[in-house]
């Protein structure tokens, strides 16, 4: 292990935190053996039903739309797969 401030060059003590010439850290910026951050496991979404009517609504409101939209297709992909004899668009 190298006992020289990465800074100046100039030696330093064994175990020591700060540069004895130029005061500087000599704790490294980035531990290059840190254990990388474990991904959260990504939770599986709730079906819809369990939102219920003002859950869309106001799920509708915090995606701006975009939830509204999703369930809209969804229902109407649910709403052909039921009619199978509707024609496709
Ligand atoms: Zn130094």
């Amino acid at each position: 292990m190298s006992l020289y401030c990465p800074h100046c060059g100039q030696p330093t003590h064994a175990g020591a935190a700060f540069c004895p010439a130029t005061g500087a850290s000599l704790a490294p910026s980035t531990p290059a053996l840190a254990p990388p951050c474990p991904l959260p496991a990504p939770m599986p979404p709730p079906p819809l039903e369990e939102y219920g009517p003002g859950g869309v609504i106001l799920l509708s409101f915090l995606t701006c739309g975009i939830f509204g939209v999703v369930r809209f297709y969804q229902c109407a992909q649910a709403y052909r797969r039921e009619l199978p004899g509707a024609a496709p668009s």
